[in-house]
C-alpha cells in the first residue's frame, strides 16, 4: 500500500495566486515544491507556514523563462526529493509563475513579445517536458491561464494569445499523456488582486472598479478565491476532470 505523501510542484510559489495555491494544496495532506524568481524570503516564509502545518515544502529559484537553466533545476529537485523520500517523482505540476505586459498592438516591441513567449509558453513547454520522466502516473498538471483568453481588454493581446496556446498545449498533454493517467487542467482566473503587473488590479481604483462593475459576484478575485481549485484538482476527488478550461472569475464579463 502506497503510504507516501503526495508532491505538488508550484512555479511562482513564493507571492500571489502561487503562494495561496501552495498553501491550499498543503492543507489537503500534499507536500509542496515551490519555486521563485528573485524573492527568496517571501518563498522562505511560505515554507515555513507550510512546514508549520506539518507538511514538508521546499523552495528553489528557477527562471522559467530560462530554458537552459532546466536541467539543473530538474536535477536538482529530483536528487533532493530521492533523498528525503526514495523517489525522484512528484504527482502535481502547477505551472503559474509569469509576469504581466499591458501595451497596444501599435506599441508592442519585438522584445517584449519574446519576453511574454518565453515566460508564459516556451517556459512552460519546455519545463513540462523536461518534468514529464518525473511525474507519477495517475498524477496532474494544471496550468494557469487567464480570463483574458475569452474576454478581450485592450493590452492584452500578446498575452492573452499566448494563454490561449497554453489552453490548447493543454488539450494536447491530456490527450497525450492518458495512457499514463495523468491529468491535464486549466485555470482561467479572473482579474485577481495581486502584485501582477505593478498591482493594477489591486491598487488603481478605477481598474478595480471598473472590474467589479462587469463581474457578477461585484468585486475583484482575491488569491483566496483561486488556490482552493487548484488544490481540488490535485485529488483524487477530481480525477475525472481532464482537458478542461475552467475559468474562476467570479462571473466576469458574462
Ligand atoms: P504575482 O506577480 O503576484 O506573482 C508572480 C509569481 O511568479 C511570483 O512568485 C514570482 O516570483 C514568479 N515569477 C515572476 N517572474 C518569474 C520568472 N521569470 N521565472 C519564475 N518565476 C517568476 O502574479 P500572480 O500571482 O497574480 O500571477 C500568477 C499567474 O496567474 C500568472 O501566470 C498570471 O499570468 C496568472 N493570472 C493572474 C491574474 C491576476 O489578475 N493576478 C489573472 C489571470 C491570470 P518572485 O516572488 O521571486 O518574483
Amino acid at each position: 500500500m502506497e503510504t507516501r505523501n503526495k508532491i505538488a510542484l508550484i512555479t511562482g510559489g513564493s507571492r500571489g495566486l502561487g503562494k495561496n495555491m501552495a498553501l491550499a494544496i498543503a492543507k489537503k495532506g500534499i507536500d509542496v515544491v515551490i519555486t521563485y524568481h528573485a524573492n527568496k524570503e517571501a518563498a522562505d516564509e511560505v515554507v515555513e507556514q507550510i512546514l508549520t502545518m506539518g507538511q514538508n515544502a521546499i523552495a528553489f529559484q528557477l527562471d522559467t523563462s530560462n530554458m537552459k537553466s532546466f536541467d539543473s533545476f530538474v536535477s536538482e529537485m529530483a536528487t533532493h526529493l530521492e533523498k528525503e523520500n526514495n523517489s525522484p517523482n512528484i504527482d502535481y505540476l502547477i505551472n503559474n509563475a509569469g509576469t504581466a505586459l499591458y501595451a497596444p498592438v501599435t506599441d508592442t516591441t519585438e522584445e517584449q513579445m519574446d519576453a511574454v513567449f518565453n515566460i508564459h509558453y516556451k517556459g512552460v513547454f519546455f519545463l513540462t517536458q523536461k518534468l514529464l520522466p518525473f511525474i507519477n502516473d495517475g498524477g496532474g498538471i494544471v496550468n494557469i491561464s487567464s480570463g483574458l483568453t475569452r474576454l478581450v481588454m485592450p493590452g492584452s493581446a500578446v498575452y492573452g494569445s499566448l494563454k490561449s496556446a497554453v489552453e490548447t498545449l493543454s488539450r494536447y498533454l491530456a490527450k497525450e499523456l492518458g495512457s499514463r493517467r495523468i491529468r491535464v487542467n486549466v485555470i482561467a482566473p479572473g482579474a485577481i488582486a495581486t502584485d501582477f503587473g505593478g498591482g493594477r488590479v489591486r491598487d488603481n481604483k478605477e481598474f478595480n472598479d471598473q472590474v467589479a462593475n462587469i463581474t457578477a459576484l461585484g468585486r475583484v478575485g482575491l488569491p483566496d478565491d483561486i488556490g482552493g481549485v487548484v488544490a481540488f484538482l490535485c485529488t483524487a476527488e477530481s480525477f475525472w476532470i481532464n482537458a478542461q478550461r475552467i475559468e474562476v472569475s467570479g462571473g466576469q464579463a458574462i
